[in-house]
């Protein structure tokens, strides 16, 4: 059974058919979604994301709601372990805290789930070059499942990224290209590269797949343990858009009787556009001038996809709040000596985040709440040499 219907943009509202190599809107350039017959399903086999019959592991266990393709690019890409972490909630009185550790993925980061479908839909498409800009993990991911896919690919690497980082794409046969600045200069240095010819940009939502990868994050959870909250490090965008959206397609099925979890943005005091246009009530948010913080995956000044999250944390009437590089270091330690998970940075400061939202009565210390760690933080060890 087929249910993929095709595309759809998350601005406008314009529609584009499944077969399309289109990476974003070609009405508007903004982000386009995948589009599923939800009815079918609901009629058909209602109750989960799961395709019970064809079965598979990991991301591609959840295909009723992926597009189809051909060839299933894999690494090993999700079921990642969900590890109770009562003992660190119960530091500020939380008894059902989870850490949802997706350091387990290839390449070890969340982006690996992403990157699978994207890189699938390339191989479908016959595209053969591929390109993103990346400070590390999605960069990683892309150079890794390119080389499973026998897809070449390019990473535009800013010269703030963490070191070692050119070195393992080049591994996977990656070509990089270093860029003088941010990833949002990474960003434009690509655009300038390849012109025209969009067909294998990969970048944050300028191809609509990897929110679909990243979806299986929650058809995961929501097997697991179907949390009233979860709280996830944000940059570009594309964790928390893929939650809500596999949210909404969860209830279109029928498979969620309660209301969808609240979701929280985590975001550095150095680099935070989304939470503070979630504090002044607008529908988009203005890129951040001079982004600064020490966890490179979430330096990043705008998404294109900032309306999307703005609803994603007002339709589930979540929260967004940033925390100081300080909190972050700290919480890397915490998690480290207490779970005996060394966390990337990001994946720290969703902790330190929902200390600051308890503390502040935004969360309810008696809930059932997950935090995400995106990545593992071996990566990082140079910023516990100067901590
Ligand atoms: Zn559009």
């Amino acid at each position: 059974m087929r249910f993929f219907e095709g595309y759809r943009c998350g601005a406008c509202g314009f529609e584009v058919e499944a077969g399309s190599p289109a990476g974003e809107c070609p009405a508007c350039a903004g982000p386009l979604l995948c589009v599923y017959d939800t009815g079918a399903i609901r009629r058909g086999l209602p109750g989960s994301a799961r395709a019970p019959k064809r079965g598979g592991k990991g991301v591609w266990r959840f295909r009723r709601l992926l597009p189809d393709f051909a060839e299933e690019i894999t690494l090993g890409e999700g079921c990642t372990p969900l590890i109770p972490a009562g003992r660190l909630g119960e530091t500020i009185g939380m008894r059902r805290l989870y850490l949802k550790d997706e350091s387990a993925n290839p390449t070890g980061s969340f982006k690996a789930r992403g990157m699978a479908v994207a890189v699938s839909r390339l191989r479908a498409l016959g595209i053969s070059t591929a390109c993103v800009p990346s400070a590390g993990n999605a960069g990683l991911a892309l150079a890794a499942y390119g080389a499973a896919a026998l897809i070449r690919c390019r990473v535009f690497i800013p010269s703030d990224a963490p070191s070692g980082v050119a070195e393992e794409c080049r591994l996977y046969g990656a070509e990089v290209v270093s860029v003088s600045g941010v990833i949002s200069d990474a960003s434009r240095a690509l655009d300038a590269s390849v012109g025209t010819d969009r067909g294998g940009v990969l970048s944050t939502f300028r191809e609509p797949c990897r929110v679909e990868g990243k979806k299986t994050i929650a058809f995961e959870l929501e097997d697991e343990i179907e949390p009233e909250w979860i709280v996830f490090p944000t940059g570009g965008g594309t964790g928390i858009v893929a939650l809500w959206k596999a949210y909404r397609e969860l209830e279109a099925i029928g498979a969620l009787r309660r209301p969808m979890p609240r979701l929280a943005v985590v975001q550095a005091a150095g680099c935070a556009p989304l939470v503070r246009a979630f504090e002044e009530g607008t529908d988009k948010a203005k890129p951040w001038k001079n982004p600064a913080t020490i966890a490179s995956g979430i330096r990043v000044p705008s998404s294109r996809a900032d309306m999307l999250i703005l609803k994603a944390l007002r339709e589930s009437a979540g929260a967004a709040v940033s925390v100081e590089d300080g909190e972050i270091m700290a919480a890397v330690k915490e998690i480290a000596g207490t779970l005996g998970v060394f966390s990337s940075p990001e994946g720290a400061a969703a902790w330190a985040g929902l200390k600051r939202l308890v503390r502040t009565e935004a969360v309810s210390p008696s809930a059932r709440i997950v935090i995400v760690n995106t990545a593992g933080g071996a990566r990082y060890r140079f910023l516990l040499e100067s901590s």
